[in-house]
């Protein structure tokens, strides 16, 4: 199975804003557009993107996860970063439309085709450095995956960091930029300690890693930061949430420190997960901080993590109901 993400569809849906007005969406080939070398997303990065997934059902059906939600973080995505503003149901039919053409390309579970709506700033000017593009494309790709965890969902390492991710403001944005200010943390995290990724604590609150939200569940209950302008509202993040209070866990939404989290992470029974549209519900095995490391659980398997996650996935298989009306069928 080739790399996550490496793999499109021929065509891709578009609509272009230009003259205070959007044009007809249209299935063009992928490798149609072009992009003037000053258009100000390649210089003030002037754009965001949605990650969702496709999933194809037993009786051959196909279905979209929580879309809704994701189209209307595109709309706030755009809004913050000052991006026209488009309409919901015009990107909804982009989306139904290009899931629709190639439908019989969506792989059957664990595998799924995700959806990668994309907005950018097309304006060709190097002027405009502290001004909102005029002009800009919204366009939708599709790329089939496979499990994203092909060997197995390993438990992660993190590296704790007393950095923020990126700029306070910011971290509502599904943006590049944010992508960009990560990056280098979480190079260094490899090469020094094996982290698998960085979990983004500024002054000990913890926040997110580079792609994904941090769960702690201890026992009954699910502790997780409360939401605030400081990081990225994930959809898994809400849907995990969900189905624990369905369930009767008792869901704490609220400032998390890095000193809580060390004390309860080690405790016999506790667990820790990033949460996402890519890696669902990833066990996390062990924190690292101050050269120490801890073993989550004192390195026990989390069951409540591997059976939120299968909750999730029967959902968006079809193999369990949808109470919560999450799925859209597309044919
Ligand atoms: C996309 C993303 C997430 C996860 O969001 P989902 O909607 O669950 O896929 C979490 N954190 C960051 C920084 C992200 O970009």
């Amino acid at each position: 199975m080739a790399a996550f993400g490496t793999v499109f569809t021929p065509d891709m849906m578009l609509a272009e804003f230009a003259n205070n007005q959007w044009s007809e969406p249209a299935l063009v080939p992928v490798n149609s557009i072009s992009l003037h070398p000053g258009a100000h997303v390649l210089h003030y990065a002037s754009t965001c993107f949605e990650g969702l997934k496709a999933f194809r059902h037993a009786d051959g059906s196909v279905h979209i996860f929580r879309m809704d939600r994701n189209i209307a973080r595109l709309q706030q995505s755009s809004a913050l970063l000052a991006l026209p503003a488009f309409d919901g149901a015009m990107l909804r039919q982009m989306i139904l439309d290009i899931v629709k053409r190639y439908a019989a390309d969506v792989p059957n579970p664990p595998g799924s085709m995700y959806i990668r709506p994309t907005h950018i700033g097309t304006e060709p000017s190097i002027g405009k450095a502290a001004a909102p593009s005029l002009n800009s494309m919204l366009y939708v790709l599709l790329s089939p995956v496979g499990d994203y965890f092909a060997g197995g969902a390993r438990p992660l390492r993190l590296l704790l960091e007393d950095n923020a991710r990126c700029a306070p403001h910011m971290g509502m944005v599904k943006s590049g930029g944010n992508y960009a200010s990560a990056l280098q943390p979480i190079m260094k995290a490899r090469a020094a300690v094996q982290a698998d990724q960085v979990l983004f604590c500024p002054n000990g609150d913890v926040q997110e890693t580079g792609a994904a939200n941090f769960l702690l569940i201890d026992g009954n209950e699910i502790i997780t930061k409360a939401l605030d302008a400081s990081f990225l509202h994930g959809i898994t993040r809400d849907s995990i949430l969900t189905l624990a209070r369905d369930r009767g866990m008792k869901v704490s939404e609220r400032e998390l420190t890095v000193d809580e989290l060390l004390e309860r992470a080690v405790k016999p029974g506790a667990e820790a997960a990033l949460s996402g549209t890519a890696a669902v519900l990833t066990p996390v095995g062990t924190l690292i901080h101050n050269g120490q490391e801890y073993a989550v659980g004192g390195g026990q398997t989390g069951n409540t993590t591997a059976s939120l996650r299968q909750a999730l996935n029967d959902i968006q298989w079809g193999k369990a109901a949808d109470p919560h009306g999450w799925l859209t069928k597309v044919c």
